[in-house]
């Protein structure tokens, strides 16, 4: 059995003159966790509609379990949150997962599994109406995983919600991950998919712009924080290095990225000997911020920044 869930290919959705998302190609294998990142409005809801037959792609294509099953048959392997949790407000926990079981058509034999899983099977028998916003988005979350899904699809999960809130949903999704459900998760969030996500997809105005590991992400060289008393000439040699990047003037300092490891000790060695003398000198790794920022604003290397 093959272990590719998901495929898009050139997907494009257009609204108007707007495109939402631009030529997206992807793939989702089992046993991962993806992150699909981007800043709002980048085009993840709409991917995640198009996927899941709510939005019509407008050209491309996209296959479930590498076409040997049509979209409709696929999605009863799927679970999906894409909008705010909605149940009948006046039926308890318990009762509405009961009726999802029914509509889905699954057995409800696992309805306590999954209560207890997110942490509400001591208020089975609460109304939904009575659940904090955390509460009712892991009652969601109990709700998408009661056909034991494939993979498991969430759209900014932890919006709108407290740091307590925030953080039961990422530790349940880790959790869920850990039992072998594959994750797409939709987030805006850098440090979000940081903490959850194996793999990452970075959108940028409905382009894909980076595509790998999380760790791949978030691996620079760093950058030289630096000042000479005689500015001119170090401007020149910086300039002139065939390992260094770009070179932004922050406040007194140069600050410029790397594109190899490389030193301190090595860098100061090579300045002495340009006969520069330094006022100021110190490696950093930009934050994962900025880093994240850096990518989603221009291709080439991460500015540096503190
Ligand atoms: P994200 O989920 O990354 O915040 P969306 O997929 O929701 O991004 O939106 C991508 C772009 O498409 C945005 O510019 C948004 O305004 C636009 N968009 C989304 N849905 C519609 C719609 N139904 N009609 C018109 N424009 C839309």
């Amino acid at each position: 059995m093959s272990n590719t869930l998901l495929q898009l290919y050139d997907l494009s959705k257009k609204y108007g003159n707007l495109t939402a998302v631009n030529k997206l190609s992807l793939t989702i294998e089992k046993g991962k966790v993806y992150g699909l990142l981007g800043p709002n409005g980048s085009g993840k809801s709409t991917t995640l509609g198009m996927v899941l037959n709510v939005v019509n792609s407008t050209s491309g294509s996209f296959q479930w379990y590498e076409g040997k099953l049509t979209t409709h048959q696929a999605l009863k392997k799927i679970g999906a949150i894409i909008e705010r949790p909605n149940f009948y407000p006046y039926m308890s926990a318990l009762q509405n997962l009961i009726l999802i079981c029914k509509i889905k058509q699954c057995s409800s034999d696992c309805i306590e599994e999954q209560l207890k899983l997110v942490n509400l099977w001591d208020r089975r028998n609460s109304n939904f109406s009575t659940f904090s916003l955390g509460m009712k988005q892991r009652l969601a979350i109990a709700a998408a995983l009661v056909n034991k899904p494939d993979l498991l699809i969430l759209d900014e999960p932890t919006n709108g919600l407290d740091p307590e809130g925030i953080h039961q949903i990422r530790k349940l999704i880790i959790t869920i991950a850990e039992q072998g459900t594959t994750i797409l998760l939709a987030s805006h969030l850098l440090d979000e998919v940081e903490k959850v996500c194996s793999d990452v997809i970075v959108l940028k105005n409905g382009v894909k712009f980076y595509e790998g590991a999380v760790n791949g992400l978030t691996q620079t060289h760093g950058y030289f924080e630096i000042a000479a008393e005689n500015e001119e000439q170090l401007l020149n040699f910086l300039k002139m290095h065939s390992d260094l990047g770009k070179i932004k003037k922050e406040n007194q300092y140069y600050h410029v990225s790397l594109e190899k490891n490389i030193s301190t000790t090595e860098f100061s060695k090579e300045l002495q000997k340009a006969g520069i003398l330094l006022t100021h000198f110190s490696k950093k790794q930009p934050s994962l911020e900025s880093q994240f920022l850096s990518l989603t604003q221009t291709k080439k290397h991460a500015t540096p920044e503190n």
